[in-house]
């Protein structure tokens, strides 16, 4: 059988995004005469996070955003970590607090994240962003499940009316992507990993989530013909990122299906650039 799905570009769509945000930000720093500016806080040395850091970088550099990176030693003391983000709330050049997670095991991670203004919170992980997604109010939506709703959007994806199935259930994917599939009327299954028929489940998806973190957990057999499959996994086997989704297999029966990597992934710092420039706009008013 041939391929029938579409595969989404979501490099593409993330450059897209990205020029977007330039040209935004350039309109209002000759409007303004200022510029968005991120801060991201990075504790220790954890080389995957610093790569993560450095590609947030980059990425403002180029949209015009001002970035500035703090990093702490990995012995940082949660009294200076606090007293750091203290201050990166009350300057007025900062729009955004990125805290790069995992933190160290010595920190509490929810008072640190807690300590974030909401109106700086570009991540969406403090208590007032999730409450705000839970009543479907305006405000900071996690960037990995904003990027998907993108990504939906953009490829004309009907979601209303639609079933929509979320492999997954953490904070930072599994739940928010599925409110935000709730809120703009998709009738939402969570799945985990205590879910008793994983594929009975799958099978009844138009559009299908994986962000479970397994290897090619996703096979064809699970897959409704002509869903809609986005993956979030990131997985490295024998030096290959591959994602949660068996892709070759499932292009055959999918309509639409995200690559992995040049998927989900792009988009993450993308929908951060995005994030920072609304924090900014708001900032304005
Ligand atoms: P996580 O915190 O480890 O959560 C994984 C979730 O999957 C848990 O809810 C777990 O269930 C569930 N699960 C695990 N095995 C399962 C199975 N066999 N069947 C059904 N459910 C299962 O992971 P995460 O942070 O959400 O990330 C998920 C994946 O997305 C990872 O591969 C990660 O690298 C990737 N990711 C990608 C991006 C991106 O930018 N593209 C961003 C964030 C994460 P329990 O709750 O029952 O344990």
């Amino acid at each position: 059988m041939s391929q029938t799905a579409r595969i989404i570009d979501g490099k593409a769509i993330a450059a897209a995004l990205r020029a977007e945000v330039a040209l935004r930000v350039r309109a209002l720093q000759a409007s303004t005469d200022r510029v968005p500016g991120l801060a991201v806080i990075l504790v220790g040395e954890d080389s995957a996070s610093a790569a993560y850091v450095r590609s947030k970088t980059r990425a403002c550099q180029e949209a015009g955003i001002a970035s500035r990176q703090l990093t702490l030693p990995e012995t940082v003391a949660q009294s200076d970590l606090l007293h750091r983000i203290a201050e990166l709330n009350g300057d007025p050049a900062i729009h955004g607090i990125l805290i790069q997670l995992p933190l160290p095991m010595h920190l509490d991670e929810r008072a640190i994240l807690e300590a974030v203004a909401p109106e700086k919170d570009v991540d969406g992980f403090t208590f007032a962003s999730i409450g705000r997604l839970v009543e479907n109010r305006a405000g900071f939506v996690p960037c990995t499940p904003a990027g998907i709703l993108e990504l939906l959007d953009r490829e004309k994806v009907e979601i209303a009316g639609k079933h929509a199935v979320v492999v997954g259930r953490s904070e930072i994917v599994g739940k928010p992507v599925a409110f935000l599939l709730l809120h703009r009327h998709a009738t939402v299954t969570l799945c985990h990993s205590r879910t008793a028929d994983l594929a009975a489940e799958t099978r009844r998806a138009d559009i299908l989530v994986a962000a479970a973190g397994r290897p090619r957990l996703i096979t064809a057999d699970m897959v409704k013909p002509g869903a809609v499959v986005i993956d979030v996994g990131i997985n490295r086997v024998a030096g290959k990122l591959i994602g949660d989704v068996d892709f070759e297999p499932v292009a055959r029966v999918a309509s639409v299906l995200t690559p992995v990597p040049g998927g989900v992934g792009p988009m993450t710092v993308a929908m951060l650039l995005k994030n920072t420039l609304h924090a900014f706009e708001r900032s304005l008013h």
